[in-house]
């Protein structure tokens, strides 16, 4: 079977062409699956029948099954889905007052960058999701959503590095961003990265205006290889020089995220390191204080301590923003949940 998620848009009116069906019909498909968030060929009831018993002979739609599903009191809810090898991913849908609905996609099975502070690195790489297999993901939050509610915000910061699986993710957000898919325009689509720079110059070359948040840590060689161990091959100036020729070929504004880790990346002398790697550039700097996994010996700095590390920042003249995430009652931490039923 065709999994009709790899690349809808070219699959599809290809297999209806070769069997003398209207190419019309593709479009209803689509927006059956994309707009009326459709979960089977049988509701599809503007298609033929027999073209639908057809269809449903020829694609699956879904390849994956929802292995857990947790609702917060705040209405971000945590999939975790079971792709068809047995492998299982997870991903958020996030509401916010501004109405807001913000999904949170991963790209990998596990992750080969290893960072010291995240559970998804623990177990390295088992393998790249499929573009179909992002896909669900996004149609799987879609269908959480109510009548009135519609998917405003994808972020690529789960499960993954998004950058080590350009191939398949590149598809499955063009096909979000289409306006005959999801329609979710493309600034408002965030690929969070700890900064392949090959990655990013290819990004770049392509011309996507997606929004790129770099997980930067540290601002010295020693300490960010510590933290992020696929520093070593790079090094930080070279990173941020990807990021200033991403920046002049597609005018889009770098993010560079800061986890804060108490006592490790948040003294005087690391804002002081942020500020001359930074300085002068058209950067946004998010501080994230950390969300405290079980079986990572990092702690989370106390409010004074962030306030001091971001007024420092700020007064050297770099936009910074501080952001606590959301989700931290149902394990929404990058990896986390999977491994927590891992472990059960
Ligand atoms: S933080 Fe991201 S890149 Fe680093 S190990 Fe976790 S999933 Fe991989």
């Amino acid at each position: 079977m065709i999994h009709l998620l790899d690349r809808p848009f070219e699959t599809l009116p290809t297999w209806l062409a070769e069997r003398g069906v209207p190419a019309y019909r593709a479009g209803q498909v689509t927006t059956w699956l994309f707009k009326r968030r459709a979960d089977g060929f049988d509701e599809m009831t503007d298609l033929p029948q027999t073209l639908r018993a057809e269809l449903a002979e020829a694609f699956a739609i879904w390849t994956t099954t929802v292995a857990a599903h947790q609702r917060a009191d705040d209405g971000t809810e945590k999939m975790l889905v079971e792709l068809a090898d047995g492998q299982r991913v997870e991903c958020v849908l996030l509401r916010d007052d501004r109405h807001h609905r913000t999904v949170c996609l991963s790209t990998q099975v596990g992750c080969a960058m290893g960072c010291a502070f995240c559970a998804s690195g623990m177990d390295g790489l088992v393998r790249n999701l499929t573009s179909g297999e992002i896909l669900e993901q996004l149609l799987r939050l879609q269908q959480l959503l109510g009548p009135d509610e519609r998917l405003s915000h994808i972020v690529v910061m789960g499960m993954g590095e998004p950058l080590a699986n350009l191939d398949g993710l590149l598809p499955a957000l063009a096909v979000a961003a289409s306006p005959e898919g999801l329609g979710i325009s493309a600034r408002r689509i965030t690929l969070s990265t700890v900064g392949l720079p090959g990655g990013i110059e290819r990004l770049a070359r392509e011309g996507v205006p997606y929004h790129l948040a770099v997980s930067l840590h540290a601002a010295d060689d020693r300490l960010r290889t510590e933290l992020i161990p696929s520093n070593r091959g790079t090094g930080v100036r070279a990173l941020v020089a990807a990021t200033d020729a991403y920046f002049e070929a597609t005018g889009r504004r770098v993010t560079f995220e800061y986890v804060l880790l108490a006592g490790v990346n948040d003294r005087v002398e690391d804002a002081d390191a942020l500020v001359g790697l930074l300085r002068g550039r058209p950067a946004l700097v998010n501080l994230i204080p950390f969300n405290p996994v079980d079986e990572l010996p990092y702690r989370t700095p106390g409010s004074a301590d962030v306030a001091r590390f971001a007024d420092r920042l700020a007064r050297s003249g770099l936009t910074v923003k501080t952001r606590y995430r959301k989700g931290d009652r149902i394990d929404a931490a990058c990896g986390q949940l999977r491994r927590r039923r891992q472990s059960t």
